[in-house]
């Protein structure tokens, strides 16, 4: 059996309690790894892999970082997904009787890092809990360790709507029981998202001021996570805010696929934010007020009241040009008072962030006089409401420097006047040659020795030298012997014994004395953070109000007007973000028109014509209306929407395993599921994945389903032509057709919305844009003429896409059997056997995220056989 050194006895009990994380164990000057940890972080860190008792049989793996540099690695580890517990020596090693004493203080992990290149100034950096509470409904709560913010909320689905939330996040981290743990393991490992487990909650008493707000269903996670923060960052959690809870209907719901799909947040392929609609809008100039607008994007409002509030604000604004470009100016100073609150809380804050926090709130009074000298009624009272936190300015501005270094324990951080000691120990540094120099004027003029000389050496400190010769003639009673040379005696007195003190240990002293005022002011700034904190959700709120104005007056923007019916006009609206894009090239502004009783569109006309960026920019400006913001049309009448659904776009999802086609009808089945009347529905292209009757069929009866169940304001795009034809049958429809024409045999595609059908599908020129061999251009020109001169009859989707092979339905009446299977069947019962019965509760509840090949193969055997056993 291996015995071990008492200090690595210490590193392996400390180490039982952080296996899933590196512990980097402070050994000196440096942060030491052992055993696995030290293999593993040499080779992720590229460090050298060295080893412990070297000579012994069986030495221990080991590397290190210099604790200077730690912070980089750490971050590095972090990044990874990884953790790493920061273990200290907690007390001085001079003190020490044996090992010496060390402690976990803090476990860093890809959701709770508060420094660093995970931190980005617009973007929030959540954490979250996730708990599964009924079949279908998941609690959830996530919180921001840099901010303090906190929300919960329930989300309605499976893993596979939580991994979309922690998606829309940009979430790292979750914290689950073990449980959840196993249900998503697999799913989050792939998309590098950590799983942090966490069997303990925050007990009630100290959870009460955070969870107050928020149902109690969701008491536990919310608990759960708090637990979770407090035990990795064992500190002061008292800049978390009480964790918000959002009524459903308080807000415009968008669900992730929306969301992604209207490339709100994130562009559809990914990447970058160019080309979202946040890209066009964000014109934030502080942090804050850049991850305020993410925010209120994710969840515009859906009260008409709370709207126009904001839209008032908006109006002021545009309308006084100078101001706003003043309160753009003062803005820029204002550094991010949340995060510097969060670093105030968390002990973390130097010098450096106290000085920001003074400059930051020293702009705050400039802007309350400009709001206020507006004379703008809401500029009036927004200025008016603003905490000035007047006192916490002049307490900093009293303790702390002009230009601080970022380090707390190198000086310089604390200001001259603000602590008499401290005073006295920087006179004693900075003057002490002029003191000495003083001194031995002074005991000149009381001893009259013209050549008594102050000196220093370093065996015997400073001394006074009086020459043998006038040694008879001086009354040496308050001089104490130090040295005796051959032709002078060395002195000292109380006074320069006093002096020399307080030189030698003056910059010690000082910089131990600054370091414990630094400390002491933190603690005391500890309680004005919710003032801060207050503040920064106004500043915040301006900073967002002043960037829909500057985008309005940029953009020529109008002013949306509410009402309560569900009616929907736009006129000349236009797809913001496309057009941009294009620059110099005009961008068609299009109609849209939806009344209580044509509240349906069906949208026809070329690929390529414009179809998806029309339904786009319907959803665009009712998104940027709820936000408050002014929406790119020349007049915008508009109901209050509750949600918005889409289904747009050919986003495979084959990472998660789902065909385009798959992905097409779970959106659409979401849809369907959780539409109201009072929401907008949007459909590109429905069935198009699928066989011409198959997808045709689908699309005709959803929209009819729609119609009759629904009541949706609801905007529909297709190739099929058939479809057209609904309008008879179903009274609410309006058919519409984006418009093209051809010139010299060529299409030339006008990108105007007009009422009616299209008459032509345009698709072979679309193949001649593309380029198509000119054999194949030809043949399917004479394949249209034929068709086309077919009757109407026989003609099939088909017909309009003879450029493309398609795979058809086998053509077959309808069996009872097929209409029995048929999705979207509403009213018939279906009669099936017991086992099929089983069959598909089997399907309906399997977890297919949580399940491998293997066991789909089986469980698939497994069906195939108890169907067959049947016959
Ligand atoms: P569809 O859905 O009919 O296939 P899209 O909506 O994808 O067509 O539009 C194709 C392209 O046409 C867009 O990328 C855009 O560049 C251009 N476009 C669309 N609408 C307009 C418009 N109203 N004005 C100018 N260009 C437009």
């Amino acid at each position: 059996m291996t015995t071990y050194t008492p200090m690595m006895q210490q590193y392996l009990l400390v180490k039982q309690d952080y296996q899933d994380a590196f512990l980097f164990y402070r050994l000196g000057d440096f942060y030491e790894l052992f055993f696995d940890d030290a293999i593993k972080a040499s080779q992720i860190l590229e460090i050298t892999l060295t080893a412990r008792g070297g000579n012994t049989d069986n030495p221990i793996p080991m590397c290190g970082v210099p604790h200077h540099s730690a912070q980089g690695y750490i971050e590095t580890l972090v990044a990874k997904g990884y953790k790493v517990a920061v273990c200290e020596q907690t007390e001085d090693p001079k003190h020490a009787k044996g090992v010496v004493k060390r402690e976990v203080v803090q476990v860093i992990t890809p959701g709770t890092i508060t420094v660093g290149k995970a931190l980005d100034g617009k973007t929030n950096h959540f954490i979250a809990a996730a708990e599964s509470i009924s079949q279908n409904e998941i609690a959830f709560s996530y919180l921001d360790v840099s901010t303090g913010e906190a929300h919960a909320t329930i989300l309605e689905g499976d893993a596979k709507e939580l991994l979309q939330q922690l998606h829309t996040y940009a979430i790292k981290e979750v914290v689950v029981t073990e449980q959840l743990q196993l249900v998503l393991g697999d799913i989050t490992a792939s998309s590098g998202i950590v799983l942090s487990l966490e069997n303990e909650e925050m007990d009630a008493n100290s959870a009460k001021q955070y969870i107050d707000n928020i149902p109690n269903a969701l008491h536990g996670v919310a608990r759960r996570l708090l637990h979770y923060v407090e035990r990795t960052q064992m500190r002061s959690l008292s800049h978390i805010q009480s964790f918000t809870y959002s009524e459903a209907n308080s807000y415009l719901r968008i669900d992730t696929n929306s969301k992604r799909n209207l490339e709100l947040i994130q562009s559809i392929r990914g990447g970058d934010s160019k080309g979202t609609l946040l890209w066009l809008l964000d014109e934030t100039v502080t942090a804050m007020g850049g991850r305020k607008l993410k925010q209120w994007m994710h969840q515009p409002l859906a009260n008409k009241g709370a709207i126009e509030a904001r839209q008032a604000v908006v109006t002021e604004l545009l309308e006084e040009f100078f101001l706003r470009d003043e309160l753009n100016e003062l803005l820029k100073k204002v550094y991010d008072l949340e995060r510097l609150a969060g670093r105030v809380a968390f002990g973390s804050v130097g010098g450096r962030d106290l000085a920001q926090l003074r400059d930051s709130l020293r702009q705050v009074p400039a802007i309350q006089h400009k709001l206020m000298d507006s004379g703008r009624e809401k500029c009036v009272a927004l200025g008016r409401s603003l905490d000035l936190c007047e006192d916490i300015e002049e307490l900093l501005s009293y303790a702390i420097t002009d230009h601080p270094p970022i380090s707390i324990k190198e000086g310089d951080v604390i200001r001259d006047g603000y602590n008499e000691p401290l005073d006295h120990y920087r006179d004693a540094s900075r003057n002490g040659k002029d003191w000495i120099a003083q001194l031995e004027t002074k005991e000149r003029e009381l001893t009259g020795i013209k050549n008594l000389k102050i000196g220093y050496n370093r065996v015997f400190g400073y001394y006074i030298e009086i020459t043998k010769s006038h040694l008879g003639n001086t009354d040496l009673a308050r001089f104490e012997r130090k040295q005796t040379l051959a032709n002078a005696e060395r002195f000292i007195t109380e006074e320069l014994k006093e002096k020399e003190a307080l030189i030698l240990n003056a910059e010690e002293q000082s910089l131990a004395l600054e370091y414990e005022l630094f400390v002491e002011l933190r603690e005391k700034l500890k309680g004005y953070i919710p003032r801060v904190q207050a503040l920064a959700a106004q500043i915040s709120e301006l900073d967002v109000l002043l960037s829909f104005a500057v985008v309005t007056d940029k953009y020529r923007f109008t002013k949306p007007v509410f009402h309560e019916g569900r009616a929907l006009k736009i006129i000349e609206g236009r797809h913001p973000v496309v057009e941009k894009m294009l620059n110099k090239q005009s961008y068609v502004p299009n109609d849209c028109v939806l009344t209580d009783d044509k509240n349906m569109m069906l949208i026809t006309g070329p690929n390529m014509s414009g179809k998806s960026t029309y339904m786009r920019q319907v959803a665009l400006i009712v998104v940027l209306a709820q936000m408050g913001c002014y929406v790119p049309a020349a007049e915008a009448v508009l109901p209050i929407t509750d949600q918005i659904f889409t289904r747009i776009g050919a986003a495979d999802d084959l990472a998660a395993g789902q065909s385009t086609f798959m992905v097409e009808m779970l959106e659409s089945q979401h849809a369907i599921t959780h539409a109201t009347k009072n929401s907008l529905m949007l459909f590109d292209e429905i069935g198009r994945g699928t066989s011409t009757y198959d997808g045709m069929s689908l699309a005709q009866a959803m929209m009819e389903y729609i119609h009759e169940e629904i009541g949706a304001n609801t905007l529909f795009s297709t190739h099929y032509h058939e479809l057209t034809d609904l309008q008879q049958e179903l009274s609410r429809l309006q058919n519409v057709h984006v418009s093209a024409t051809e010139q010299d045999g060529r299409v030339v595609f006008l990108h105007k919305v007009k009422k009616g059908a299209a008459d032509k599908s345009y698709g072979v020129h679309v193949a001649e844009l593309a380029e198509m061999p000119q054999a194949i251009l030809q043949r399917a020109r004479v394949l249209l003429t034929q068709f086309e001169s077919n009757d109407r009859v026989q003609v099939t989707a088909i017909d309009k896409e003879p450029v493309m092979p398609q795979i058809t339905a086998p053509k077959h009446e309808m069996t009872d059997e097929d209409q029995q299977l048929s999705l979207f069947s509403l009213n018939d019962e279906p009669t099936i056997s017991p086992e099929q019965q089983e069959v598909l509760e089997t399907i309906g509840k399997l977890n297919v995220m949580g399940t491998t090949p293997m066991q789909a193969m089986t469980l698939l055997y497994e069906l195939q056989q108890k169907l067959n056993s049947k016959n």
